[in-house]
């Protein structure tokens, strides 16, 4: 079976990233989702809150986990067992970022493979940056979030703005 780790921030976890979840859930084995556990204090919900909302976002994908992590990526794919790191490329913005880091990882640990999958047409402008920065705003962010994350975004920002 293959395993494999899609590997990101997700603060918090867009439809962009479902999209993604869920197709290479249709390619693999068994998809775990890592979340970042970093220590930088400009994210907006905690590793617990980033992990929980992916753990419910996807509870519908029988071969789909959340969990957290820190240190290099592919330590903790080493660790899992997985063989393959997934990641979403979108039109203009992530190539040349998504390209450095996978050479990187290509010199760290030569057996892992990187797949990206191509953003789908609807979510190809769609980043958690951004939709932060609208929720803060006021802006209704029906279909560019799940269901979970928008209750979550509505009542975090109640809370800290
Ligand atoms: P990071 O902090 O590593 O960039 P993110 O949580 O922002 O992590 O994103 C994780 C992965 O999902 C990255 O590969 C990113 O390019 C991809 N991604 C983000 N938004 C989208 C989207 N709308 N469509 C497809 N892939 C996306």
């Amino acid at each position: 079976m293959t395993t494999a780790l899609y590997p990101g921030s997700f603060d918090p976890l867009t439809s962009g990233h479902l999209d993604i979840v869920t197709r290479a859930s249709k390619l693999f084995g068994q998809l775990i989702i890592a979340v970042y556990d970093t220590p930088d204090k400009r994210l907006l919900f905690t590793t617990k809150e980033r992990v929980e909302l992916a753990q419910v976002a996807t509870a519908h994908l029988p071969n789909v986990k959340a969990t957290s992590y820190t240190g290099l990526t592919v330590d903790f794919a080493r660790k899992t067992g997985a063989n393959v790191i997934v990641r979403g490329l979108r039109m203009s913005s992530d190539f040349e970022h998504e390209f450095e880091m996978a050479l990187m990882n290509k010199k760290l640990a030569p057996d892992l493979e990187l797949v990206c999958l191509m953003s789908s047409l609807q979510y190809q402008f769609v980043s958690s940056s951004l939709l932060k920065e609208l929720a803060q705003l006021g802006a209704r962010l029906d279909g560019l979030v799940p269901a979970n994350v928008a209750t979550a975004l509505t009542q975090k920002l109640r809370t800290t703005c």
